[in-house]
């Protein structure tokens, strides 16, 4: 476990780049930011876009035996007592009692002294914080009307197993995928997107007779490891860490977490838990619902085990950036490179005229217009075609497309690729067929 990713400021200059060009930044910026929340800018927003995208793909669209759902984050407020949150969902908290900050017990350094001011032993005894986010729905501020905002999207999906089953007519082993806002009112969010307290997960809950759970969930841990390695994370930046049976949930039998090597260490990425028949159980019991399957081949009723991989959005787009981020050196310059993966890069393909020399104007918004119901593109004309490469790189772009004065006599372009920043003539007349295949 000892690869680290490559520079040890990486993590700054991941940031410094998202505010510089547009992927990340602090939310009410103008008011000094909020509270580490974060807006995602127009290529941040492409980019988790297709974090999203990417699972989906993967979780929904290529398999015959996951649905997907889109449940409501306000939820009945009884599903959070009958889920364990109201009485289990919190996190130890200490206050230090020389400056007052505070702090979650369980992230404080060894030698026991305050992380703000140094002070030891200066900790007051630990309170469990609940992490839930409480409101009111209506207009009348009482413990009646109190709801809150879901901590995660997985009870969303247990409590419409029997509509999701029943009108998808799917029988165990079978799998229902959601993808959405959470809120966890955290102690201590930081380490820019990494955690904060508004994020979004994506969490797959995969039903399957009892005695199947044991095989899903090795399965899944495999699935998800390799996702993250199909999509670009070296395999010497992630790991599996299988929890430690005092580290499992209450309602888990089996949880390995999906661990990056971040700038500061070893960071959970996603979780995949043997969750048995505790949520599906509880629910029937709160509601009175029987969320029994009949199965009719066996003509036996069971109550479906789960396994669940849940992973966070912002995480993984954080984790792709770092394993992404490169600096090399090109011909006496320094080059800055997202080497991301072309399904995640925001921006797939950069067409560029050679100059403003309007002659150029009409091929390229030709091609630019023949590409772009296909592929998220960019036009940029201003500044020396060099610099005009440099920034497509450091974005990610994995390809541009340059019109020269050439194109007016040979109808050819030159396509130039990211990494190997290799440049190939093609005719203007298959230029929009060769760079979709290259995303096929
Ligand atoms: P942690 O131990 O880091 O607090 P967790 O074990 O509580 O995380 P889960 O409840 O398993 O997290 O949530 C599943 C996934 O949701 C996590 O692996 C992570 O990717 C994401 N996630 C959870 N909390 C946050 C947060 N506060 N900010 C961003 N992503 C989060």
């Amino acid at each position: 476990m000892a690869k680290q990713p490559k520079q040890p400021d990486s993590m700054e200059r991941v940031v410094n780049l998202c505010k510089r060009r547009g992927l990340v930044f602090p939310s009410s910026d103008i008011y000094g930011g909020f509270r580490s929340t974060w807006d995602y800018g127009p290529l941040g927003v492409l980019l988790k876009r297709n974090v999203k995208d990417a699972w989906w793909r993967s979780m929904v669209q290529l398999r015959d035996d996951v649905v997907g759902l889109d449940s409501a984050i306000l939820m009945h407020p009884r599903v959070w007592e009958a889920s364990g949150h109201v009485a289990t969902f919190s996190d130890p908290l200490v206050d230090c009692k020389q400056c007052k900050s505070r702090f979650r017990q369980d992230h404080l350094p060894e030698s026991g002294a305050c992380p703000n001011c140094g002070t030891k032993g200066s900790f007051t005894e630990a309170r469990q914080f609940n992490l839930m986010f409480k409101t009111h729905v209506g207009p009348v501020e009482d413990e009646a009307n109190a709801a809150y905002l879901r901590p995660e999207t997985a009870q969303g999906i247990f409590v419409n197993f029997k509509n999701v089953q029943t009108t998808s007519r799917l029988k165990p082993p079978f799998g229902i995928a959601q993808v959405g806002k959470s809120f966890r009112n955290e102690i201590t969010p930081g380490n820019f997107i990494f955690r904060t307290r508004e994020f979004e997960q994506r969490e797959m809950e995969f039903f399957v007779p009892p005695a199947d759970g044991p095989k899903w969930f090795d399965y899944w841990v495999q699935a998800r490891h390799d996702w993250y390695i199909e999509h670009g994370i070296p395999e010497s930046s992630i790991t599996v860490r299988p929890h430690d049976t005092d580290e499992l949930s209450h309602y888990s039998t089996g949880t390995s977490d999906i661990e990056y090597a971040y700038p500061w260490g070893w960071g959970e990425l996603e979780g995949i838990a043997q969750r048995t028949d505790f949520d599906l159980t509880q629910h029937a019991k709160f509601s009175g619902e029987d969320l029994n399957y009949f199965d009719q081949e066996s003509g036996e009723h069971y109550v479906p085990h789960v396994i669940e991989p849940a992973a966070g959005a912002d995480r993984a787009a954080l984790a792709f950036l770092l394993s992404a981020y490169d600096e090399e050196e090109v011909n006496g310059d320094k080059r800055t490179v997202l080497r991301l993966h072309k399904r995640l890069a925001p921006i797939k393909v950069a067409v560029l005229p050679l100059s403003k020399n309007e002659q150029l104007a009409p091929i390229t918004s030709e091609i630019a217009s023949k590409l772009r119901p296909y592929l998220m593109i960019d036009s940029d004309v201003s500044g020396a075609i060099g610099r005009r490469y440099r920034r497509q790189d450091e974005v990610g772009t994995p390809y541009c497309v340059t019109v020269d004065f050439d194109s007016l006599e040979d109808s050819a372009v030159t396509v130039r690729e990211r990494d190997s920043m290799q440049q190939t003539r093609i005719p203007i007349a298959d230029v929009v067929a060769y760079l979709r295949e290259q995303f096929d």
